[in-house]
């Protein structure tokens, strides 16, 4: 690094607050080495070479008391996080040690940092791009397999790579307009227009295909919302509990606002699934609570993102659950599962009626259909499968890149970028100016840029960067 952008030095607890067995003091700065020396044991720590370890006490100069034994790992510029001199202070996790630590670097000429600043500063000194340094946010926070998957490919690079081959084509691109330009209007080739268009339409085709992968990147980092939804006694109840039962990654236990629902997260096959639980649909409500519960089920069903409706083999005709799907998914573009509970009590040809009936509905689309006996969890595995094979599926074979999009900043940039092109696209057709093609396609890159923080503003980076932890 030829000059280095900051002159202080800061300072934060870079592991949760709170006990634990060790924690870890973090600084980064031109004088991280020097004030780390100035209280810790071993005398030759400026010297010491980047990437070691060091063992030895950090000591109140002050009252001269020894506030802890540690390890210090010592980074040196440029080959650390932030490019700059960085020193890992692991002591134990007490707050009170870690209060002391902290004190007495401060005291000694750190400054305490902000949130993000650790990694706004690795951005700023050009170690990551924004969408790597977004990524690092991403990754602390991954709670499923996939989500960690994307977030590591995205830190590594993966989605940038994507996005400076797609600036690099769009790059070309402006350059054709030039060259057309310099040509003046009368003497454009017809093969330089098939050219421009051919390369507009390749260059669309790949935001469009990150525009979409987002629907699945939003899935992987928020989870699937699934209502369950059916009439009383179907066994919705039962059913929760067996899916919850079955995985033992139960993420979390979210009680219902109200008694009506119950909320529980299960991750399956490194996608999470909410499920709802709901109170029972009927045509004509007993009372008022269940009136309102009915209600509710249907609010419910308008926020899902998958509607698993359960019936009772033994108590309905294909028509009715047909009937009853229908008028729960009027107007609601809604990815629908049919599940048939308690085979146990239906004979075995009822399943076979269902599925001849129901797969040849009058709508058309095919309704997925899966058979169960949640009381005696049988077939659960087959509707764990079908739930992960509609989700990933239809999203999946969307999304021809690798990159799966997960960031909604960066879907509204892809937005942004792909309306300009758009815009030229329209441009080519109605023979416009070549001037107006190369404004809009000025602003596609602009919108692309911003992805990467090629183009940034200050409060873009504010914005990004304090939704950080103190300490990231
Ligand atoms: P909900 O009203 O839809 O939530 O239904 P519940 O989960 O409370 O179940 C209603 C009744 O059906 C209960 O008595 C369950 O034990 C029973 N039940 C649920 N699943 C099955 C099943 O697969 N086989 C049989 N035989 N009974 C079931
Ligand atoms: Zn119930």
């Amino acid at each position: 690094m030829a000059q280095a952008l900051f002159s202080d030095t800061i300072v934060a607890l870079s592991t949760p607050p709170g006990a634990g067995a060790l924690a870890v003091v973090r600084l980064s700065g031109p004088a991280a080495v020097a004030i780390t020396a100035a209280v810790f044991s071993k005398k030759s720590l400026p010297e010491a070479a980047g990437h070691t370890l060091h063992y030895g006490t950090l000591r109140d100069s002050a009252s001269g008391d020894v506030i802890d034994e540690v390890v210090v790992a010592l980074y040196r510029a440029p080959r650390s996080f932030t490019r700059e001199d960085v020193v890992e202070i692991s002591c134990h996790g007490s707050d009170y040690v870690v209060r002391q630590v902290l004190a007495l670097l401060l005291r000694h000429g750190a400054r305490l940092a902000e949130a993000g600043e650790f990694t706004k500063r690795a951005f700023l000194n050009g170690a990551l791009d924004l969408a790597q340094a977004e990524a690092v946010a991403d990754l602390i926070a991954a709670d499923s397999a996939l989500s960690h998957r994307v977030a590591l490919n995205q830190l590594r690079g993966g989605f940038s790579q994507e996005l400076r081959e797609l600036r690099g084509r769009l790059i070309k691109f402006a350059a054709l307009l030039e060259l057309e330009l310099d040509f003046g209007e009368e003497d454009v080739e017809f093969a330089d227009r098939t050219g421009l268009a051919r390369l507009l339409a390749e260059v669309r085709g790949v935001v469009a295909g990150l525009l979409r992968s987002f629907e699945l990147g939003n899935v992987i980092k928020n989870g699937i919302t699934a209502v369950i939804a059916g009439r009383p006694n179907a066994g919705k109840s039962t059913l929760l509990n067996a899916l919850l039962r079955e995985e033992r990654a139960i993420v979390s236990a979210i009680p219902g606002t109200t008694r009506d629902f119950i909320e529980d997260e299960v991750s399956l096959d490194g996608l999470r699934f909410r499920f709802v639980d709901t109170a029972g649909l009927r045509d004509n409500p007993a009372d008022e609570v269940e009136a309102i519960g009915v209600r509710r089920t249907r609010q419910r069903v308008r926020q899902a993102a998958l509607l698993l409706y359960l019936f009772d083999l033994t108590q309905m005709t294909p028509g009715e659950v047909q009937a009853e799907i229908k008028e729960l998914t009027e107007g609601l573009d809604l990815p629908v599962m049919a599940v048939g509970n308690k085979t146990d009590l239906a004979t075995p040809e009822t399943p076979k009626a269902f599925a001849a009936e129901l797969r040849t509905g009058e709508s058309g689309a095919e309704t997925p259909l899966v058979f169960v006996a949640a009381g005696q969890n049988q077939g659960l595995e087959a509707l764990q499968a079908a739930l992960v094979a509609q989700v990933r599926g239809s999203a999946l074979e969307n999304t021809a890149s690798a990159t799966i999009v997960t960031n909604v900043r960066h879907a509204r940039a892809l937005e942004t970028a792909a309306a300009h092109l758009a815009a030229v696209q329209a441009g080519l057709d109605t023979g416009r100016g070549t001037e107006l093609l190369a404004a809009d396609l000025r602003h596609a890159l602009a919108a692309l840029g911003e992805i990467t923080g090629e183009i940034s503003s200050e409060d873009l980076l504010t914005s990004i960067f304090t939704q950080f932890c103190i300490g990231k």
